[in-house]
């Protein structure tokens, strides 16, 4: 029996990446998949076809989670379709790089939208249902730049650490009706887009990690099976770096 099995799970941005991996390894673990893409649909009807193939439900849904009023009517629409939600993987990520000397007053604001203000539409989307059943695990997709910083990354790194302390507090409010609320700090994770990258530069990285190799979406997805299943059921405003022991 899976870790996850029972249980009914909605993870944003699961078209591409890590998100997709999550997606993935919930369906193996036995969850029924909501998730949701901004603009690749078909990525994402294919993923959905992928999971219903595990023997789970599975639905991609196109929602822009920057959006207050869209996650709200997300949550709605995947409480008829499912029956119930139990965990919230907020992953839904962008970057737009840039020195603070070159960063775009509107590159700030979309960061942040994307990334931090999807979060807080997000929760307050699956709150109520939540607190109503008194259980729940969150899951908020943060970085190693949000804990450390990063030159280029002012407006990712400042949304990315918004996300911790975002969570802590909701972590301490919602604790007592059994809602758990958990941070994942990925270091250097090894996709499609890092597959583009000069080889020597990208070896550099990984020599400079503690266990010497880049990670990858599955180290990601596994540590979220962990922070979403009863495993982790003392478990509660914390941050676990997945990274290789980038921060020792
Ligand atoms: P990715 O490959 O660029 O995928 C991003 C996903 O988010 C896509 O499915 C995309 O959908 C979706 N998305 C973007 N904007 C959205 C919006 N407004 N509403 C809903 N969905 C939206 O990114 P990734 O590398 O897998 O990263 C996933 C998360 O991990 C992000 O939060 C990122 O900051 C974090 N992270 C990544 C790394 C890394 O090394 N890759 C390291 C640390 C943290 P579309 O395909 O439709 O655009």
């Amino acid at each position: 029996m899976g870790l996850l099995q029972d249980k009914i799970a909605l993870v944003t941005g699961a078209s591409r990446g890590i998100g997709q991996e999550i997606a993935r390894e919930f369906a193996r673990q036995g969850a029924a998949v909501a998730f949701t893409y901004n603009s690749s649909e078909a990525p994402a009807l294919a993923l959905e076809a992928e999971l219903q193939q595990l023997g789970v439900q599975a639905k991609a849904y196109k929602s822009n989670a920057a959006f207050f009023d869209q996650a709200e009517a997300l949550v709605k629409d995947i409480i008829t379709d499912f029956g119930g939600l139990h965990i919230l993987v907020n992953n839904a990520g962008i970057t737009k790089d840039n020195l603070l000397m070159r960063m775009s007053e509107e590159d700030f604001d979309k960061v942040i939208q994307v990334n931090l203000k999807s979060v807080f539409n997000m929760t307050k989307a699956v709150q109520r249902t939540f607190l109503k059943q008194r259980s729940g695990s969150m899951i908020h997709m943060s970085s190693v730049v949000g804990v450390k910083g990063n030159a280029g990354q002012a407006n990712y790194a400042a949304s990315k650490a918004g996300i911790i302390g975002f969570s802590k507090s909701v972590a301490l409010e919602l604790g007592s009706r059994n809602i758990r609320s958990n941070v994942i700090a990925p270091g250097f994770i090894e996709t499609e887009m890092t597959d583009k990258l000069n080889p020597d530069v990208v070896q550099s990285w990984r020599d400079g990690i503690p266990l010497k190799r880049g990670g990858s979406p599955l180290d990601v997805a596994q540590s979220c099976v962990f922070l979403a299943s009863d495993l982790s059921a003392y478990i509660t405003g914390q941050v676990l770096n997945v990274d290789g022991g980038m921060l020792t």
